[in-house]
């Protein structure tokens, strides 16, 4: 019973580690499905085979004969990437047992035997799958597949006093090893989600839903990397106290949602639009020309005189002064500063206004 135990959770942290491992390539992407990339569902089923492997390797011998999990790599392959992942898995592994096992041993009566109980096994599921999503309910299914298809192969084998013990302990090991891989993959899956939304949040203004500063200055840090001609325009909105002071705060905050969301569908998707500050905003050009800068910042500054800002105290307008700077310094703070005596120029001569550093 000892051994048993033991040997059951040999295999799971075998099982647990390298699901883990396995797992890495896929954690920023969308979930793996039969309708994925073609290199995802390979991969998938390389690494399955290489977890089969290994758990074969750590087989438990009961009776004479060897159980081991290696049908959970393979039935998760099925259920994730559909019957392509299967198909790698099980032929990989068939070639690995041959070249581990069967050189070895000579014998060529197991290798038909896992053979055919692969087949079996990757045959059905892969076409169940067609028909069944990829929850823990499609895998009791394959795993119920996979003990009747074990069953099958070792009854003509054992007589029936050894067939029942082996036949128990296979059935539980097997739903106990699918459950607990399953609920590993979705905490894994939960786990990289919820650390991805965690970033995506620490990148975001909570107010307007642009990129935050901390975007911006990253953003920046990077252009200098690049060593490639840019721009920043600062845009500040014009008397912006007075639209708090007369309307109230929470209207003002209507403005500035608003006005962030005009920026980013006015500049191109390769810019980068965020809030710098207060009523102040930011927008990276990376491999800008002098003439685009002055392009965008006029547009901008026409479109949002003109635009109908609607708030809670009803359709307001306002006017934005920009300042602009536009460099290949790889001091971003210095071009920064420059956009911002722009920006000071503006407002200096008269606002609703775009200056370009020189
Ligand atoms: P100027 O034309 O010189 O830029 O004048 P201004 O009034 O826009 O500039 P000032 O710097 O004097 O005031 C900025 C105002 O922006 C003051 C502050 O209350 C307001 N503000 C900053 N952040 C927020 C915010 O998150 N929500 C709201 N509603 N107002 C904000
Ligand atoms: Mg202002
Ligand atoms: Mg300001």
């Amino acid at each position: 019973m000892l051994t048993i135990t033991n040997a059951f959770f040999i295999n799971l942290c075998i099982l647990f580690t390298l699901f883990t491992i396995s797992f890495l390539p896929f954690r920023n992407r969308p979930r793996l499905t039969p309708q994925s990339p073609l290199k995802g569902r390979v991969l998938l089923g390389v690494q399955s085979a290489v977890i089969a492997l290994l758990l074969l390797g750590n087989a438990l011998s009961l009776e004479g004969v060897l159980i081991d999990l290696r049908a959970i790599p393979i039935m998760l392959a099925v259920l994730f990437g559909g019957w392509v992942s299967g198909a790698v898995a099980g032929l990989l592994f068939l070639i690995g047992r041959f070249v581990v096992v069967t050189l070895t041993d000579g014998a060529m009566i197991g290798l038909y035997l896992a053979i055919l109980t692969m087949v079996a096994l990757v045959g059905t599921t892969g076409i169940l799958r067609k028909w069944l999503d990829n929850t823990r309910r499609t895998l009791l299914i394959f795993t119920t597949i996979s003990i009747a298809i074990f069953g099958s192969a070792i009854y003509f084998a054992l007589p029936p006093n050894l067939f029942y013990p082996v036949l128990i302990v296979y059935t539980i090991m097997s739903y106990g090893g699918a459950c607990a891989a399953y609920r590993l993959l979705l905490e894994l899956r939960r786990h990289f989600e919820s650390v991805q939304h965690q970033q995506q949040l620490a990148r975001t203004d909570a107010l307007t839903g642009i990129a935050n500063r901390r975007l911006l200055n990253e953003a920046m840090a990077n252009l200098t990397v690049e060593a490639e001609e840019y721009a920043l325009i600062l845009v500040d909105i014009d008397h912006f106290k007075r639209v708090n002071d007369t309307y109230g705060h929470d209207v003002g905050d209507d403005v500035l949602r608003e006005l962030g969301m005009l920026l980013v569908s006015e500049s191109a998707e390769r810019h980068l639009v965020g809030r710098f500050g207060g009523e102040e905003f930011l927008i990276i050009m990376p491999h800008a020309n002098v003439a685009e800068v002055s392009h965008l910042a006029e547009s901008i500054r026409e479109k949002v005189s003109a635009y109908p800002f609607e708030t809670s105290a009803g359709t307001l307008h306002i006017t934005v002064s920009l300042g602009a700077c536009h460099s290949n310094d790889i001091e971003t703070d210095s071009v920064l500063k420059h956009a911002d005596e722009a920006l000071y120029h503006a407002k200096e001569s008269g606002r609703n206004r775009f200056i370009l550093a020189s």
